[in-house]
């Protein structure tokens, strides 16, 4: 399998752009922290279940501050419906104290400094750098990484490699609704198990299905 050329590129952009010219992130937010918080949450979670606890969690917390009164068991009640609940309120108390005293209370908006952050890994403050302050970012979680290999946007078996080479073909502009459409792709037709291959737009473009369907 070889990463496509810019033109099969611009392509295969199109043809995602006219599949999901909506798409968005599906975690529901008002402010960069609220974000922050949320993107913490969903790692091995699915944005429904995040948004169903986050409707609660920010009605009446919506500031490092107001998480700041509340004590570790009483952040784990309010999201204890959500995996990893311990070490996520952990982190979460956690960065609230460094966004207090490094940030003066504001989300940061630079990568490195976002990764700072207990909890915050690199996918994460790309999540947060994109959606919250527009700043272009593309974040490889498991759809992008599967449907951007599968295409052939990118050959790797492994994460950095596959952002490295996707920020590579894909225009800079078109970062954060590729990330977007990727996901929306994945989630909707390219699953991991068994993708819907009859019917997508992209067969044609797709190095695994031509992979799969080749004759033997
Ligand atoms: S043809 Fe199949 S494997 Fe390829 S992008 Fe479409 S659904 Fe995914």
């Amino acid at each position: 399998m070889i990463i496509k050329n810019p033109s099969e590129v611009a392509v295969i952009l199109e043809l995602l752009s006219q599949a999901y010219p909506q798409a968005h992130c599906e975690l529901n937010f008002t402010t960069p922290f609220e974000l922050l918080v949320a993107t913490v949450l969903s790692a091995q979670s699915t944005d429904q279940r995040v948004n169903k606890v986050t409707a609660r969690l920010f009605a009446q917390h919506r500031t490092p501050a107001e998480f700041l009164r509340l004590s570790q068991a009483d952040l784990e009640a309010e999201i204890q419906e959500i995996g990893l609940f311990r070490s996520k309120a952990k982190n979460i108390l956690a960065a609230c104290r460094a966004l207090r005293e490094e940030f003066g209370g504001a989300v940061p908006r630079t990568l490195p400094e976002l990764m700072s952050l207990p909890g915050v890994g690199r996918k994460t403050a790309k999540v947060v750098l994109s959606n919250a302050f527009g700043i272009p970012a593309l974040a490889v979680d498991t759809h992008v990484f599967r449907v951007a290999n599968r295409l052939g946007l990118a050959q790797s078996t492994r994460v950095e490699e596959t952002e490295r080479q996707l920020e590579a073909v894909i225009p800079r502009e078109q970062w954060i609704q590729t990330h977007h459409r990727l996901i929306w792709h994945g989630r909707r037709r390219c699953g991991a198990r068994k993708p819907a291959c009859e019917g997508c737009t992209l067969q044609a473009h797709c190095e695994y299905f031509c992979l799969e369907h080749r004759p033997k």
